[in-house]
C-alpha cells in the first residue's frame, strides 16, 4: 500500500456498512484512524458491526443520528447506496464535510495501476473479459468490486506487479475526489437510475468523474457510437482510444470484413466469438482496447473470445433440452437490458419476464416484443406485461404466478430450434432476494425439464 500515513489520527465516519463499509472501517482502523461506524441495522442483528466493535471500533447502529456530526470529522466514507438526501448526509454536506466512497480509499492506497469500467450496462461482462484477457501478460490482473472482493481489500494486497480491474457505478463515482485510473472505460449511457440522480445530466456528470483525474500518461476508452459518451469524455487529459461497431475508428477497436480489429491489427473473425449479441460485441471491443493498452497478448485475447460463454445470469447459456436452447439473463432488471437480450437472437423466442412493479408501463418494450413468438409473464408486473404483449401482437401469451411455473409452460409453447430466454425486465425483489437467486431458480427449473 502507498500513502498509508495520510489516515493516521484522522477522525473518520463510515456510514452504511455492507461489504464495502465493513472493509473500509477495518482498514482505516488498521491505518491508525479514529473510526466511527454507523449503520441503520440495530446492533443485535448486525454481525459486521459487532465484529468491528470487537476490534475496538466505535459503532453506532439502529439509525443515522445527526449527533454523529457534533464533533469535528475529517471525512465520511459513505456506502454508495445511501442517497445524498439522507438527513445525515445532507447535514454533512451543509457543514462542508468531504464525503467519499470506498473506491476513493482504494485508489489512494493501491500500488497497482487501475483499469476502471463504467456505463449503464455491460460493466460486469467487460470487467470479466478484461481480467481474462490480461491473464498470461506481464502483470497479474486482480478483479475488485462487485464481482471480486471489495476494492479496498484488493488495494491491501495489490503491488506494482498487478493490474487492478474494477467496475464502478455512478453511485461510487459520485463519492470520488482523487480516484485515478490508468485506463478509464465508459461503455454507454442510458436513462437508468434517474430515481437516484434526478436527471440524465447529473447521472452523466457522475459517470464522467471517471475521467476527472486522468493525466497525459493515461487512457480513456469510449464508445464512439454513443454521442452522450463522446460528449462527456471531451476536455479530458489522456489519450482517447475509441471503440465502435459501426465506424472504422483506426486508433481504436472496430469491425472490418466480419472481423475485429485493434489499431490496424486483425484480432479475430466475428463468427469465432462465442458470446452472443451485438451488445456483447461492444463489450468485447471495449475490453480488447483496455486489455491491449495494459499489455495483453493477442493470442490470449483470441483464446478468451473463442471460449468465454458469458458471465452468470447475463445472457448465460444454460443448456439445450430437446432442441430448445435456454438462456438465463436474470440480471436484466430493466426494459433496456431485456430489449438488448431479445435483439441478441435471430431464432424464434419464448420470453419469460416479470418481477417487481416500479410503477412503469412496458410500452417501450413493445417494438422488441414484436419479435417474440411467445411470452410467459410472472410476478407483480405479470398483467402489465400481458397488456404490452397484446399490444405488440404476440400470439402466445401466458400469465402465471411464479418463475418455477413459467418454465414448463414456456417449454410447452416452444418448438425445436427455439430459444427460451429468461430476461425479466424487472427487479427480482417481489419474489426473490436477489437476481442471482432468480437466475438459479430458472436454471434449476430448466434442468428439471430433463
Ligand atoms: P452491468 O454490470 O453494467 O449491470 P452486465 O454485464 O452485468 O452489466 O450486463 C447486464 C445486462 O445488460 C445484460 O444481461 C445485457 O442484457 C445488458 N447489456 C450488457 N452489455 C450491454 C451493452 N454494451 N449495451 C447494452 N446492454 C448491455
Amino acid at each position: 500500500m502507498k500513502n498509508t500515513e495520510q489516515f493516521k489520527g484522522k477522525k473518520i465516519l463510515v456510514v452504511g456498512l455492507a461489504k464495502s463499509g465493513f472493509a473500509a472501517g477495518k482498514l482505516l482502523h488498521k491505518l491508525g484512524a479514529n473510526v466511527t461506524v454507523n449503520d441503520a441495522k440495530p446492533l443485535d442483528e448486525n454481525e459486521s458491526a459487532k465484529e468491528l466493535q470487537s476490534i475496538g471500533i466505535n459503532v453506532i447502529c439502529g439509525a443515522h443520528p445527526l449527533s454523529l456530526l457534533d464533533e469535528p470529522i475529517d471525512f465520511i466514507v459513505k456506502n454508495p447506496g445511501i442517497p445524498y438526501s439522507n438527513p445525515l448526509i445532507e447535514r454533512a454536506q451543509e457543514l462542508g464535510i468531504t464525503i467519499v466512497t470506498e473506491i476513493e480509499l482504494a485508489s489512494i492506497l493501491s500500488e497497482a495501476e487501475l483499469v476502471a469500467i463504467t456505463g449503464s450496462n455491460g460493466k460486469t461482462t467487460t470487467t470479466t473479459l478484461i481480467v481474462e484477457m490480461l491473464k498470461e501478460s506481464k502483470k497479474n490482473p486482480l478483479v475488485a468490486g462487485n464481482i471480486g472482493i471489495v476494492a479496498c481489500e484488493v488495494a491491501q494486497i495489490a503491488t506494482e506487479d498487478n493490474i487492478v480491474v474494477t467496475e464502478v457505478s455512478s453511485f461510487q463515482l459520485m463519492g470520488t475526489e482523487t480516484f485515478h485510473p490508468k485506463v478509464a472505460v465508459l461503455l454507454n449511457l442510458f436513462d437508468a437510475h434517474l430515481d437516484f440522480h434526478g436527471t440524465k445530466k447529473e447521472y452523466g456528470n457522475a459517470k464522467a468523474k471517471i475521467f476527472a483525474n486522468l493525466t497525459d500518461d493515461d487512457f480513456y476508452v469510449i464508445n464512439a457510437d454513443d454521442s452522450t459518451v463522446v460528449q462527456l469524455a471531451q476536455n479530458n487529459k489522456g489519450t482517447e482510444v475509441p471503440f465502435s461497431v459501426s465506424k472504422q475508428v483506426e486508433h481504436g477497436a472496430y469491425l472490418r470484413d466480419h472481423a475485429v480489429y485493434f489499431q490496424g491489427e486483425k484480432i479475430i473473425n466475428i463468427n469465432e466469438i462465442v458470446l452472443p449479441g451485438k451488445h456483447n460485441l461492444e463489450n468485447i471491443l471495449a475490453a480488447i482496447a483496455a486489455a491491449k493498452i495494459m499489455g495483453a497478448k493477442t493470442s490470449r485475447i483470441i483464446d478468451v473470445l473463442k471460449t468465454f460463454q458469458g458471465v452468470k445470469h447475463r445472457l448465460q447459456f444454460v443448456t439445450e433440452v430437446s432442441g430448445r436452447r435456454f438462456y438465463n439473463d436474470s440480471k436484466a432488471t430493466n426494459i433496456l437490458a431485456t430489449e438488448t437480450a431479445i435483439n441478441a437472437f435471430n431464432e424464434p423466442l419464448i420470453l419469460l419476464a416479470g418481477g417487481l412493479d416500479r410503477g412503469n408501463e412496458f410500452d417501450e418494450l413493445i417494438p422488441s416484443l414484436k419479435k417474440v413468438k411467445g411470452i410467459v409473464t410472472f410476478g407483480e408486473t405479470s398483467e402489465k406485461l400481458v397488456a404490452a404483449a397484446n399490444k405488440a401482437g404476440v400470439t402466445k401469451i401466458k400469465s402465471v404466478v411464479n418463475l418455477e411455473e413459467a418454465v414448463p409452460i414456456a417449454y410447452d409453447l416452444s418448438n425445436e430450434g427455439d430459444v427460451i430466454l429468461l430476461s425479466p425486465a424487472c427487479a427480482s425483489w417481489d419474489q426473490f432476494k436477489t437476481f442471482e437467486q432468480r437466475g438459479d431458480m430458472f436454471i434449476k427449473s430448466v434442468h428439471k425439464l430433463k
